[in-house]
Order: structure tokens, then sequence, then C-alpha cells
């Protein structure tokens, strides 16, 4: 019924003659770019899950998908208020506004409340200094989704307020970091007197906490990255368009397969590398098989709990965990077919998979950081999940001036 539905507005509305952009807008005047929001902004208020299949549908179709709201959208539709809603959602779902997410900082990773990055409001703008660190895209980035403090009166949590910073501004200056896996997709992002206007508040002053939790919980779908497929869809301006926009914003992901570990290359790596009858070899690859069977069924709850509108409860960390040690024992299994040669790296002319395993090693410890690490993860199973008494905390309640000084 609703594929039907797709099917007849896609027949009559799609045009592969059409720019990208005119197309982006035609879905969105038409509630199909994210159906699962209100009408009135974008959508169809129909199901969390109607977001894929009509996606899926569209592509079916012949025509090119909606980009995804990423972690920005779904944390301005649920915040607001309207003017930024009504500043924001439209060119974020047309693609032409990129944004990156300037959470942590040296000092405030796994503990995020404990960011100093300050804003102070100066006549009509907020006046912000400060620097964030590991901030995937911000070298591309239109804007940035920026939790600082602006009230260090109030207790760690209560002082902290989430902006949408524009980066295209002299007092944002943004460096690479240069990965142990040779890749560069991380920032440092230096503020110094960066200006942000009085009413760039995503949610409320002081309260930025809640709506940085709703980007943290948004972060847990987009882990398992899907690359972007264009396979029959009807050539033309949009396609083109829409490949160049992807390749050039997918580049930083490239090496995300690798950070999975590549669970799907190692059978042929240890059929091409004559390990394939070695039992101990043959042991720990159905031991990694079997896991990874596992971990994908659990990775389904959690996309089943939200697809119905339910944050994943337990399910999200377990499956975060598990997909952790599939990394981990997939490089073991790896390492394990190509012995000590799998150091080589680069285009050495023996690097076993062509130099893919030296990658597959120096990313796969990623895995267990991005997103919250396995320790926090643990930390949330063991206090949500388990009833396990909460971690002590001396400076509950202090005003986080007091606090920090302590
Ligand atoms: C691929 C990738 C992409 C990223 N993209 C972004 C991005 O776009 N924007 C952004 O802002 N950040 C990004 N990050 C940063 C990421 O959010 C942080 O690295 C992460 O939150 C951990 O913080 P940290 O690196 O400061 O480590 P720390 O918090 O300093 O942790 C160090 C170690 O201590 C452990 N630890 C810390 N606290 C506890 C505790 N309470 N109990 C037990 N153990 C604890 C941790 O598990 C870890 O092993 C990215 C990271 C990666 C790997």
């Amino acid at each position: 019924m609703l594929c039907a539905e797709v099917r007849d507005w896609v027949r009559a509305n799609w045009d592969p003659r059409l720019e990208l952009r005119a197309w982006r807008e035609r879905l969105l005047e038409a509630g199909w770019a994210v159906p699962s929001w209100p009408t009135r902004w974008f959508g169809k208020g129909l199901p969390a899950w109607a977001d894929d299949v009509v996606r899926g549908e569209i592509r079916r179709c012949g025509a090119v998908a909606t980009v995804p709201a990423g972690l920005a959208g779904p944390t301005i539709l649920e915040h607001g208020p309207d003017h930024v809603r009504e500043r924001f959602l439209r060119p974020l779902l047309t693609g032409d506004e990129v944004w990156c997410q300037l959470f942590s900082e040296p000092a405030a990773g796994s503990d995020l409340a404990g960011l100093t990055t300050t804003a102070v409001l100066d006549g009509d703008e907020w006046v912000v200094n400060g620097q964030k660190v590991w901030n995937t895209s911000a070298h591309h980035a239109d804007l940035g989704m920026l939790v600082a403090r602006t009230n260090w009166d109030a207790p760690k949590h209560h002082g902290i307020t989430y902006f949408a910073l524009p980066m295209r501004q002299p007092g944002v200056e943004v460096r690479p970091l240069r990965q142990m896996n040779d890749h560069s997709s991380f920032n440092e992002v230096f503020l110094t007197d960066a200006r942000i206007p009085r009413d760039g508040v995503i949610g409320e002053v002081d309260r930025g906490w809640t709506a940085a939790l709703t980007t943290l919980a948004n972060e847990r779908k987009f882990l398992s990255m899907a690359r972007a497929s264009f396979d029959g869809i009807d050539p033309g301006p949009a396609l083109d368009a829409a490949m160049a926009e992807a390749a050039e914003s997918l580049k930083v992901y490239a090496w995300y397969p690798q950070r999975a570990g590549r669970v799907d290359l190692v059978a042929e790596h240890a059929r091409t590398s004559g390990r394939n009858a070695d039992a101990t070899v043959r042991q720990e690859i159905a031991k990694l098989l079997s896991t990874n069977a596992i971990a994908g069924w659990t990775t389904e709850r959690a996309k089943a709990a939200l697809a119905v509108g339910r944050q994943p409860g337990p399910e999200g960390s377990i499956g975060k965990l598990a997909l952790s040690e599939v990394a981990r024992q997939a490089a073991k299994v790896h390492s394990l077919i190509a012995g000590a040669g799998g150091m080589l790296a680069g285009d050495a002319p023996d690097a076993p998979l062509a130099g893919l395993l030296a990658e597959i090693l120096t990313s796969v410890p990623a895995q267990s950081i991005a997103g919250g690490t396995d320790e926090i993860q643990r930390n949330i199973l063991g206090e949500r999940a388990l009833g396990l008494p909460r971690e002590p905390d001396p400076n509950k309640g202090l005003p986080y001036r007091d606090a920090r000084n302590r």
C-alpha cells in the first residue's frame, strides 16, 4: 500500500533531467524526504520504519533517494524551537548545508558533560572560546552541532547550551589530524571569539544536555554506515550530482569497513593463503562467523525497536559491544592467517590483502571508541539494565565552577 503510493508519486514526479536540488525540493514538498517526520516538517507522520521502506522504493523506481537526516536533523526536529526548525531543516534535507558534530574536547570525551568550551552572550551574539577534537568532517562542514558551557554556576549537566555554529568564519580554525591508519577523517577545531547569532540555540539556553542526548542516541543508529548505492538509477544530472556529493562526503568514511574487521574477507583470505586446512584457523573462523551472525540479530533487535518508535534498551549497548568484539576477533583471525606478514602496509608487493590487512589492524581499535567506548557501554548496562549502583560522583549538584576547582 505504502510502496504503491510511493511508486505512483515517483512515476508522476521523477524526471532524470531534473537538477538534484529541484528533485529534492519535490520530495520535501510531498513529504517523502523523511516520511516519519510530521507533515509540518517535510514528512507524513508515518512510523519510523517508513523512512527506510520509502527510500528503498524510491531507489527501486530508478530515482535518486533522499539524503539521510543525520544527527542534526532529528535533534533540531525534537528540540526546535520553530524558528530554528525553519532555518535549518530544509537546507539540511536538500544537502545544501552539511553539519559536523562538535562535542568531544581534549579533556571531555566519555565525560562529555565535563566540557569547558564557553559561550557568552554579547549583545545579539554568542561569543565562543575553547577547543574541540575528533570532529569528523569538520573540514567540509557548513555548520557545527556545538555544545558549550553557558552557565558555570549551575551543576555540570545544567549549564550547557546546544548551538548551531556557522563554521565558515574567522573564529573557527579547523586542523586535520593524521590517524595511525594513514587516513585523516578527524579534525581539531579551535574556537577563538567565534560568533553565533543570539537565536542560533537548539532547544533552550542551559538545557543543551537533553538535546545532546538525542544526538548521541541517533549516533548509535549510524554506526554501521551503509555505503551509498546508485545501481539502477536513471542517468542524468540528478544522478551525477548525487554521486559526486556521495563521493566527497564518503571519502572520510573509506576506512569504516576496515574498522569493522572485514569479516566478509576472512574465509576467502584463509582459502587463498592455503590456511583453510589448519584446525586452529578453522575454529577461530567458525567462532567469528557465529559471533558475527548473533551480533547481526542484536543489531536487528535494536533497529526494530527504533522502527516502532521505541529507544533501544540494553540491546543498543549490547549490540555496540558485540560489534567491537566481532571487529577484534576478525582482526585476530586475519592475523592468524597472515602471520607476521600482516604488518606489511601500503603497496608492499607481498602485503596480505593488497595492504588492506594493515589498514584493518590499525582501524579496528576505533570501533570500540566511536559513539561511546566499550567501558561506557558496560557502565550503561550495569547501571540501567542490571540496576547496579551508579558511579560515585562527589561533585554531584555542585556549581560546575566549584566542582572544577576542587
Ligand atoms: C571513528 C570516530 C569518530 C568520531 N567522531 C566524532 C565527532 O564527529 N565529533 C566528536 O565530537 N567526537 C567524535 N569522536 C570522539 C568520540 O566521541 C570520543 O573519542 C569518545 O567519546 C571517547 O572519548 P575520549 O577519546 O576522550 O576518551 P576518554 O573518555 O578519555 O576515555 C579513555 C579511556 O578511559 C575509559 N573511561 C573513561 N571514562 C570511564 C568510566 N567512567 N568508566 C570506565 N572507563 C572509562 C574509556 O572507556 C577509554 O578506554 C569520534 C571518535 C571516533 C573513534
